[in-house]
């Protein structure tokens, strides 16, 4: 199997159209043109690792794959990070240029606009022929439970992502993939490969504008996409959908209601778990399962996937696994990587993720899950967000605590609540804060709510 994609591609569907954007066109044909000729350019920078500081646009397609010719690995960095938490990053991995997209600035790093890559000299260059196991490209997790861990995605890892995407979602060379997550998240590059591995349709979008979107999604008849819960949710208002096939939700939990809105509204919706290190989604469940409204979020069976004893911590093996990061080490327990998640697999096979380890709320001996309090407090339709935090105290050790940011009916709450949860696990204050805060990649983060609480 080759792994020279690009030109696999365009020797097989040479008159494809492989990416759209913004009303322009290329065929697989002159993608590989535009990308070879970048490559002869950025083959004088001699590096063997870049920084991408890149928006969804139709350059960042065609410098994505020049530097895969090339061979060149590309950390991706989320323009949403200040320069520097950016140089902190680079650091990690020792880069010290970044192409972009858009105007940077980074102390001590040489930054090339993407327009100047042209001014480069021009040096010819072999086209990368890439072992399975070779880097493709470097990404930092989300940072939700503290430092960014660098992790290191091959070809493999990619291309086992992919062939586990395509038996879910049937993707072939007639289909067109809208990608609107962002390009430096997994979900959003994740859609690049799979088009390219299959030679069909890129469609770019760099705004998520829901009515641009469902102009886009009937205009150019896409068949698949992925979104974030909270893209989903303010798509809710639009109505008609005609060529969708598949659309997938991943990257944190989704509340059953927004999943009973979209199966509502004839959307092929896809629940998933996957993250940064599995190189996307590792299950799914469709729309069409009943189990998708229990919170389940795919089924193991034929997957390398069981539940560590005592800890209930989830525990992974398989082709998309990455095997370490580079900034901090992977902990491999029998071969499999150990996610820091807990979860529960019932009779059947469905995986149900309770919460992260590190989150667990241990009180008077009892485990408390912040998430299955927070789904409980979701069931109420009127509240936007909320986090549940730990507090010390001195009768059970740790409590849990509900911070919102709506303010809301508290009888009405507390007696939702206690219908829905046991005793202990009732949010022991109810506060009330101007602003939940999240991380980078748009997540509810548990650790920075924790110490603005603690701080208040
Ligand atoms: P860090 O590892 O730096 O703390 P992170 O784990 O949030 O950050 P990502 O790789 O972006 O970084 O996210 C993966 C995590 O997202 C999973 O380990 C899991 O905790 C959470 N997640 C993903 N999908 C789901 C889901 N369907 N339900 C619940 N949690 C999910
Ligand atoms: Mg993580």
């Amino acid at each position: 199997m080759s792994y020279k994609w690009l030109e696999t591609a365009s020797f097989t569907y040479p008159d494809h159209i492989a990416v759209k954007y913004n009303g322009e066109t290329l065929t697989y044909q002159k993608l590989y043109m535009h990308a070879h000729s970048l490559g002869t350019h950025l083959q004088s920078l001699k590096k063997k690792r870049v920084g991408l500081y890149i928006d969804n646009s139709l350059d960042s397609v065609k410098l994505i794959h020049g530097l895969m010719l090339l061979g060149v690995e590309m950390v991706m960095l989320n323009t949403r990070l200040t320069a520097l938490e950016m140089k902190s990053q680079l650091d990690d991995v020792s880069v010290d240029t970044v192409i972009a997209t858009r105007s940077l600035e980074i102390p001590n790093i040489n930054v090339i606009p993407f327009n100047e890559i042209y001014a480069l000299p021009s040096e010819t260059f072999m086209v990368n022929q890439p072992n399975p196991d070779d880097v493709l490209s470097i990404m930092f997790t989300s940072g939700t439970t503290g430092r960014a861990k660098a992790v290191p995605q091959t070809y493999r890892n990619h291309e086992a992502s992919h062939l586990n995407c395509q038996k879910h979602f049937m993707y072939d060379e007639t289909s067109s993939w809208l990608m609107v997550n962002p390009v430096f998240h997994i979900s959003g590059l994740s859609i690049l490969f799979r088009t390219v591995l299959v030679g069909c349709t890129l469609i770019v979008e760099n705004k998520f504008n829901p009515s641009r979107v469902w102009h886009i999604l009937e205009q150019d008849k896409v068949t698949h996409t992925s979104m974030v819960p909270v893209m989903l949710k303010r798509l809710m208002n639009s109505n008609g959908i005609h060529y969708l096939k598949g659309l997938l939700l991943g990257g944190a939990s989704t509340t059953p209601h927004l999943l009973e809105q979209s199966i509502e509204k004839n959307l092929p919706v896809y629940n998933s778990f996957g993250m940064t290190e599995t190189c996307s989604q590792i299950v799914q469940i469709s729309y069409q399962d009943p189990k998708i409204l229990s919170g389940a979020v795919g089924n193991v069976a034929g997957y390398d996937i069981k539940i560590k004893e005592k800890t209930d911590e989830l525990l992974i093996k398989g082709d998309s696994v990455v095997k370490d990061y580079l900034n901090a080490d992977l902990k491999l327990e029998d071969g499999y990587f150990n996610t820091g998640d807990l979860a529960t697999i019932d009779a059947d096979g469905y995986l149900y993720i309770l919460d992260r380890r590190s989150d667990l709320i241990i009180s008077g001996g009892e485990n408390i899950y912040p998430k299955e309090i927070e789904d409980a407090v979701y069931m109420m339709a009127d509240v936007n967000r909320c986090v549940v935090i730990k507090k010390d105290d001195e009768e059970w050790g740790s409590v849990p605590v509900l911070l919102l940011e709506d303010t809301v009916d508290e009888t009405a709450l507390l007696d939702h609540l206690s219908q829905q949860l046991a005793k202990y696990k009732m949010p022991r204050e109810i506060h009330y804060v101007d602003k939940i805060l999240m991380t980078s990649t748009g997540k509810i983060s548990r650790s920075k709510n924790q110490k603005m609480f603690l701080e208040q």
